[in-house]
């Protein structure tokens, strides 16, 4: 059996069916991955250059196509206009990056050796990609998503297969279109279905590389752990925002207000807690307050009516209102929203002051239209409650001292910090986008490590020079030999007199014991 049977795709915003996909059972991709695992080696035999190129044209089609994919995004997953539209061209973007940079990234690389006595080798570090690499993704930026793994993916020379969610597949699946209609080698595939059809992915390529929560992420590492088979995983986060004193208040909350409400809060570095230092938070809330009361929100069209639309899914619409109840329930204040809206899966933006971190919606994962403000004392409790997080995914400081942000921004425990701005590193692709603590293993992309981490390095060493008759150490044994080598060795690399002591280590264990009467083992 291939598959078992079709997904139905709804637009959330509306509930009408915007399309269906097969359900792949794992035969369907066992067999996928067969198919893509035989063409890759000709893919990665086209060398940097000619993969560039195919990518390049597939810029084009994106390009041509970007109007149609935006109504696809926006049909399975109730967004507005301005966020849905944001997808394509980032996507494009990060094809330019990939195809621009890749070659200087996996090219050889001719390291100095780090002693004296290397110098007899020539060295090369080499980089060659994982075969086939299982990207899953979740569904909160259908289109964007696959693309910010699959260019660097395929820029590496590995083939690729692209598992969406199940709630939102219908934009990976015209991005597989996409692929097949330009007539490249068909290395990209797409396979729709729900978790089933993730795990057999997992068990079936030689790299995975996830995004989605943090539950699943945990699974597939313990997969990854039994397949020993290398992965990354970009998983939530509870991102905090700082507001320092000094800061442009109606832009700090403007910044804040973008970073919280984007995508309806469904963005995983969405700011999910505001620290407010206590000089500047009345005059931040009330500024915010006035933002947000100012937000129109609906189900948008082509015409860009509305700043923020539905949520993708009414599961995700009732964790915020479970973390809105909670938060009432302990004493917190609802200043604006607070509820469900209208048909369909939207909820209304909601602005919480007088909440603490007892309360779910500071610990928890929200992802959703919920701005928290906390008010601080100073820069040290800001820092502090930003810090109690089991993620670390980013951050972002708002200051009107650019040295002041920077120093803050170094004593949070996040993989990124966004000073007076929220996503910039997101979209700046030379700097790491990646989690600490339970927000992610590995980094997502960003620079060369972001397409290194699709290859396997390979050392070769090579002889520099005419050859001995054989190498010193080689049998069969000499004391002679083997005391002018480990004598040399110790000279380049030891520290003072013991580099020229011709006593071995079990000498200077006889003469040195430590501070304390412990003897060096
Ligand atoms: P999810 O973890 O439920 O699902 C993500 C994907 O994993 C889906 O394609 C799903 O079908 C698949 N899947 C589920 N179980 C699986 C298994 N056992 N093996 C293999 N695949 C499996 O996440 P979601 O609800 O779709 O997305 C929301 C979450 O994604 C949020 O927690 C959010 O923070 C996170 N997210 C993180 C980032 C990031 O870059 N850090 C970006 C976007 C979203």
């Amino acid at each position: 059996m291939t598959h078992r049977g079709e997904i139905e795709v709804r637009n959330p915003a509306d509930g009408k069916l915007v399309g269906a996909v097969p359900d792949n059972a794992a035969a369907a991709v066992s067999e996928a991955i067969r198919r893509l695992r035989a063409r890759q080696p000709e893919w990665e035999d086209l060398g940097v250059r000619g993969r560039a190129k195919w990518l390049l044209r597939y810029q084009d089609w994106l390009i041509d196509n970007a109007a149609r994919l935006t109504d696809v995004v926006q049909s399975e997953t109730g967004k507005s206009r301005c966020d849905a539209e944001i997808e394509a061209p980032a996507a494009i973007d990060l094809v330019k990056y990939w195809a621009r940079h890749a070659a200087a990234f996996l090219a050889d690389e001719r390291p100095t050796p780090h002693s004296p006595i290397g110098l007899t080798k020539r060295l090369v570090t080499r980089y060659r990609p994982y075969p086939v690499i299982g990207i899953i993704t979740p569904w909160n930026l259908p289109l964007l998503n696959p693309c910010m793994d699959a260019f660097a993916a395929l820029m590496a020379g590995a083939a690729i297969v692209v598992k969406p969610s199940e709630v939102t597949p219908l934009s990976a699946v015209e991005l597989g279109r996409g692929w097949a209609e330009i007539g490249a080698p068909p290395v990209f595939s797409v396979l729709t279905g729900g978790p089933d059809t993730g795990r057999a992915v997992v068990g079936a390529v030689d790299y995975v590389q996830f995004t989605g929560s943090t539950r699943t992420g945990r699974q597939i590492a313990a997969a990854c752990g039994e397949a020993l088979i290398p992965y990354s995983l970009e998983l939530g986060g509870k991102d905090p925002a700082i507001v320092l004193s000094g800061a442009d208040i109606d832009r700090a909350a403007a910044g804040v207000i973008y970073g919280g409400l984007f995508n309806s809060g469904q963005a995983c570095i969405s700011v999910e807690r505001i620290y407010v230092e206590e000089p500047v938070y009345d005059r931040f809330v009330a500024s915010l307050v006035a933002q947000v009361r100012r937000l129109r929100q609906g189900n948008d069209g082509r015409g860009f009516r509305f700043d923020i639309g539905a949520m993708a899914t009414s599961a995700q619409r009732d964790i915020v209102q479970r973390h809105v109840d909670d938060a009432v329930a302990r004493g917190a204040r609802i200043l604006l929203g607070g509820k469900a809206s209208g048909t369909g899966t939207f909820f209304e933006p909601t602005v919480l002051v007088d909440v603490d971190h007892s309360m779910t919606c500071l610990r928890e994962e929200t992802f959703g239209p919920l701005l928290p403000v906390i008010k601080v004392a100073d820069e040290d409790e800001a820092v502090r409650l930003a810090n109690d997080s089991v993620y670390g995914l980013s951050a972002t400081v708002w200051t009107g001292d650019i040295r002041r942000g920077e120093r803050v921004a170094r004593r949070l425990e996040v993989g990124a910090v966004n000073i007076n701005d929220a996503f910039a590193n997101m979209v700046n692709f030379a700097v790491p986008m990646g989690g600490w603590k339970r927000s992610g293993i590995g980094a997502r992309f960003g620079g060369a490590a972001g397409i290194r981490k699709y290859c396997r390095q390979q050392a070769i060493v090579s002889p520099r020079g005419p050859l001995l008759k054989r190498e010193p150490l080689w049998y069969p044994a000499s004391k002679a030999r083997f005391r002018a080598v480990t004598t040399l060795m110790r000279a380049f690399d030891g520290r003072g007199r013991r580099r020229f002591a011709a006593a071995s280590a079990a000498a200077l264990r006889q003469t040195e014991p430590l501070r304390g009467g412990r003897r060096p083992r």
